[in-house]
């Protein structure tokens, strides 16, 4: 991956990102997404954003040799602390865990204000996002799940709207599964489900041998739903 040449995931990242747009791609690393946007001329100004000192000076070190600083400001600190209220309509935040990302718009929620659009790619756990922004008034408008280099990656995009919209038919599916991923049910949502329910099944059996309490049977029954819920969805 580089400037030129994103990988998979994050061009379905970049596809989302409306033509003109003003973005703050937060735990940008390298800025490879920010960068590439601006050499295809797709959005108008960036903030690249990351907390950790390295990922921040790689993200300086090519923003400045592409000639970008223009473009994009490189800023370091936590989550949406680096963006000023008004200065984005849209925000990226990709390749970390589902709680993560949330934490990270609850934290920033003040600058959410001039924010048209989120577009979040969690690693794992996309319930923990669908959850925040159901609680936020934010109304998932698409969703997409990809298989890169052995492993499956979920894209979120989200609009200002009718949050329960989406889930008007299957609410506690669509929050775990995904309300248009469910729809859609294509072979690599087949094939993530199958494998988590696998996993849950592995762990109920385990659980099986461990002495009965109430944490037990309290994990033992959660486990039962989710299967039982990924079956349903599964065999429809
Ligand atoms: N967004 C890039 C991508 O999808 O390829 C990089 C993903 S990298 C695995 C996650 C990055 O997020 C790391 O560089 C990390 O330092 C940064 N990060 C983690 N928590 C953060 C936070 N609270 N605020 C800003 N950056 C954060």
């Amino acid at each position: 991956m580089n400037t030129d040449k994103l990988s998979v995931r994050l061009t379905k990242v970049a596809n989302y990102v409306p033509q003109g747009a003003r973005i703050a791609d937060i735990g940008s690393d390298h800025a490879y997404l920010p960068c590439f946007l601006a050499k295809n001329l797709k959005i108008s100004y960036a903030i690249a954003g990351e907390v950790a000192k390295g990922p921040f000076h790689s993200a300086e070190k090519n923003v400045l040799a592409e000639g970008l600083a223009n473009t994009i400001a490189v800023r370091l600190g936590d989550g949406l602390e680096v963006i000023e209220p008004g200065e984005v309509d849209c925000i990226t935040i990709a390749g970390m865990g589902g709680a993560l990302i949330s934490s990270i718009l609850e934290n920033g929620n003040d600058k959410l204000d001039s924010v048209k659009r989120l577009i979040l790619q969690p690693n794992i756990s996309a319930i923990s996002i669908r959850t925040w922004l159901l609680e936020n008034n934010w109304e998932l408008i698409a969703e997409e799940i990809i298989e890169e280099d052995s492993k499956i990656y979920e894209i979120l995009v989200a609009e200002k709207g009718n949050p329960a919209k989406p889930y008007i038919e299957k609410k506690e599916e669509g929050l775990l599964l995904g309300p248009f991923l469910m729809k859609q049910k294509n072979e690599i949502f087949k094939k993530k489900w199958t494998a988590e329910k696998k996993n849950w099944q592995r762990i109920y059996e385990a659980l099986e041998g461990a002495s009965l309490n109430a944490e037990t049977i309290e994990k033992k029954k959660e486990l039962t739903d989710k299967i039982r819920l990924v079956e349903e969805v599964l065999k429809s």
